[in-house]
């Protein structure tokens, strides 16, 4: 079963492609090239009679011998035979009625009948080629009119004569040895291009060989990556050829490809660690409820922890399903023009009940003209949500919440700053809190009840809305989060 996978392989389909062209290209030089000198040799034929019978039609003419009497046929055999090359050519000088007058010796050779009547197919009054059928194809004959003048020096023009002609010079020559040439030529034309297809045959193996190796390797490389071996790579290779940039190409791919199976490793394992911890404190609270018979106060104590821990759940759960959607829209956001102080007075009304539980004053400080934003309303509402809901989760009672809305001092972009007076960030820490299910202490998040996808998703949203956000202490204690709107989205 090798045979048919290898025709049906790139590198079968090279070789065949190659022999074919090299067959197809021999084939058609040699078929040219019996053409050209199968023409060539006949044509050196044809000059040769045409040359040898003028040289004796002249001679003829010239001797004025008149053929109509038996002893005048000497003088012509005479002329004939004195003729040189005698020996190439069957030469016949024939009277109009076909008979024949004279010829040359080695026509006894060839055919007894044809040295009484020569059967010769039209007969001109000029040098003309023509055939004698008894020879058939076999020969190239031409033939000259012999024109009786009234002396020898008339001068003679076929093309306006008036004398009577008496008789033809016919010449005769074997096209036989053309033939064979050819024929032999053939042969071993044939021999060759039977070789070089060998020869060519073993090249192309050879060549493809080389050619499809990087190929095979990548393919070889592509097959042994699965999931547990994902950072294996093609080798790449010295030149950037084709083959180079494929190789490059893959290793980016299988680059990118490594990176999102890493994310989605890293999600799946944080994730199920997320949803472990409530589910193991339900299950816990449950099974100490259910060990033995206790108070009413106690179940209810116990359902409310539960009801906490399904909350939390239900947290997480909504805020990974709100992150893998904003993660796969990739169709084109909608944008409409908004007034930034709607927003905020909207996640006022949404966030006080939360600030007033902490006894915190959720106050906000924005410019007289605000100017209008080109942005998606519910993605920033959202965003700002988070970042108002956290600054009200991590400010201890009793402190104030700002929104405030200024240009930036560095890039002079419109800015909006949610400023509180609790824990703070420390500096090392800044960059983290972005990174999904990442809390600075988890003992902080225990009590806030946080599931550390909150700044992740504020993350996301920075990316579709083209926003810049700045995380800065806020002096003597808490945190400013600065976020600044592009300029082309802003109308003032
Ligand atoms: P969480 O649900 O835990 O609040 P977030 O992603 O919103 O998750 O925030 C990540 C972590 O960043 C929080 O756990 C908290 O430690 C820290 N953090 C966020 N906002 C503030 C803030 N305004 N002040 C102090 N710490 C904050």
């Amino acid at each position: 079963m090798r045979f048919p996978g290898f025709f049906s392989s790139l590198r079968g389909k090279i070789t065949i492609w190659f022999i074919v062209s090299i067959a197809a290209f021999m084939i058609i030089f040699s078929g040219m090239m019996l053409f050209s000198v199968r023409l060539w040799m006949v044509q050196t034929i044809d000059t040769d009679i045409m040359d040898h019978t003028e040289v004796l039609w002249r001679k003829i003419q010239r001797s004025q011998v008149p053929f109509d009497s038996l002893g005048k046929k000497k003088d012509i055999q005479y002329i004939l035979n004195s003729e040189s090359n005698k020996n190439r050519f069957l030469t016949w000088i024939i009277n109009p009625d076909s008979m024949v007058v004279a010829h040359s010796y080695n026509i006894f050779q060839v055919e007894n009948s044809l040295t009484t009547k020569l059967p010769v197919r039209i007969l001109s009054d000029r040098p003309q080629f023509t055939e004698i059928p008894t020879l058939g194809f076999t020969h190239r004959c031409v033939s000259f009119p012999i024109i009786k003048t009234p002396d020898s020096t008339a001068i003679i023009s076929f093309e306006n004569n008036t004398y009577p002609i008496v008789g033809w010079v016919i010449t005769a020559s074997s096209s036989v040895p053309v033939n064979d040439f050819i024929n032999s030529l053939t042969r071993v034309l044939i021999g060759m291009i039977v070789i070089c297809i060998i020869i060519a045959s073993a090249f192309a193996l050879v060549l493809s060989e080389l050619a499809l190796r990087p190929l095979t390797e990548i393919v070889a490389t592509a097959r042994s990556i699965t999931v547990n071996q994902l950072s294996t790579r093609i080798k790449p290779t010295e030149e950037q050829d084709e083959v180079g940039q494929l190789v490059t190409t893959l290793n980016h791919l299988f680059d990118r490809l490594e990176a999102s199976f890493e994310q989605i490793r890293q999600f799946t394992a944080d994730a199920s660690h997320e949803l472990l911890t409530p589910l193991t404190i339900i299950k816990g609270e449950l099974e100490l409820a259910l060990s033995r018979d206790r108070e009413g106060e106690y179940y209810k104590m116990s359902l409310g922890n539960a009801l906490v821990q399904a909350n939390q759940l239900i947290l997480i759960t909504q805020t990974l399903l709100k992150l893998s959607r904003e993660e796969k829209s990739t169709e084109k956001l909608d944008f409409e023009i908004l007034d930034i102080r709607i927003i905020v007075n909207k996640l006022f009304k949404q966030l006080v009940f939360l600030a007033d539980q902490k006894s915190i004053r959720l106050t906000e400080s924005l410019e007289e003209s605000l100017p209008l934003i080109n942005t998606n309303e519910n993605l920033l509402h959202t965003l700002l949500f988070n970042l108002i809901e956290n600054a009200i989760k991590y400010s201890p009672p009793k402190t104030k919440v700002i929104i405030k809305s200024r240009k930036h001092p560095v890039t002079g972009r419109f800015t909006i700053d949610v400023i509180d007076h609790g824990l703070g960030i420390p500096d090392e820490e800044k960059r983290n809190i972005f990174l999904r299910f990442y809390r600075i202490e988890k003992s902080r998040a225990k009590v806030t009840g946080g599931s550390g996808l909150g700044l992740s998703l504020v993350s996301k949203i920075r990316e579709l809305l083209n926003l810049d956000i700045e995380v800065t202490n806020n002096k003597p204690m808490g945190t400013i989060f600065s976020v600044s709107f592009p300029d082309d989205s802003v109308f003032n």
